[in-house]
């Protein structure tokens, strides 16, 4: 039996781990990639490039999803409300502690549901997230113990789940600090070219914000050059 897999995939730094990881360990991979009106539609661009990237690093077709809902219309989050500004230049240690104003309400539920949906549809049994609980400990959405729940809730209210079928959502990034993650990305072959983090939305990342702040740690601890950053200096040398 062909072997499926279905990556939720936001063309970030972990879920674009996850993709290559699901190449190398999947026959067949499927992507969903979610338009929830965020502030910044760059990231879905980028998660285009990256899918086409990897289909040719690893000579493999990838079924890409796009799927749209508006969770602006819920707001409550600097990701989804333009009128509360995302928080800049913070230290490591305040990053670490509470639950940021970049927490979307449920996001991780919202998006299980949905990938849950068409993981059933397309008789896919395994769900890949790039959840992480030790970099964004405040995401109370991305804990193991919600993620092994909602497995759970999924075997027990499908269709597929009822007649014995049984879906696994596999969380391979959960344990892992940042530059574990990229050195995990590596060995799969990873190429972070087009993998987008910051929540500026400008095609240079800021540097500022707490997503590019951990990124930049990861990749020094990791001991690798930023495949973003390279990408950028090599494209304005080529263009001057
Ligand atoms: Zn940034």
């Amino acid at each position: 039996m062909m072997n499926k897999a279905i990556v939720i995939y936001s063309g970030g730094l972990d879920s674009t781990t996850c993709l290559f990881w699901a190449l190398d360990t999947f026959d067949e991979v499927y992507t969903i990639t979610f338009d929830y009106s965020q502030r910044h539609s760059i990231e879905i661009d980028y998660a285009k490039k990256t899918l086409k990237l990897a289909e040719s690093i690893k000579n493999k077709k990838i079924n890409a999803h796009y799927f749209k809902i508006d969770l602006s219309q819920i707001g409550g989050s600097a990701l989804t409300d333009l009128s509360i500004d995302v928080p800049k230049n913070r230290g490591e240690e305040e990053i670490s502690n509470g639950i940021p104003i970049t927490y979307v309400p449920f996001r991780n539920g919202v998006f299980l549901s949905i990938t849950a949906a068409m993981a059933e549809r397309y008789d896919v049994y395994n769900i890949i997230g790039g959840w992480n609980m030790l970099d964004y400990s405040g995401y109370p959405d991305c804990r193991d113990d919600f993620l092994n729940t909602f497995e759970k809730a999924i075997n027990l209210g499908t269709k597929a789940g009822a007649l014995g079928k049984t879906f696994k959502i596999h969380t391979p990034l959960i344990k892992m600090k940042k530059s574990e993650i990229i050195l995990f990305g590596k060995e799969h072959g990873t190429d972070y070219s087009y993998a987008y983090s910051c929540y500026s939305g400008r095609e240079v990342p800021c540097g500022e914000c707490d997503a590019c702040i951990l990124r930049a740690k990861g990749f020094k601890e990791a001991g690798f050059e930023d495949d973003f950053l390279t990408r950028l200096k090599n494209e304005s040398n080529n263009s001057t």
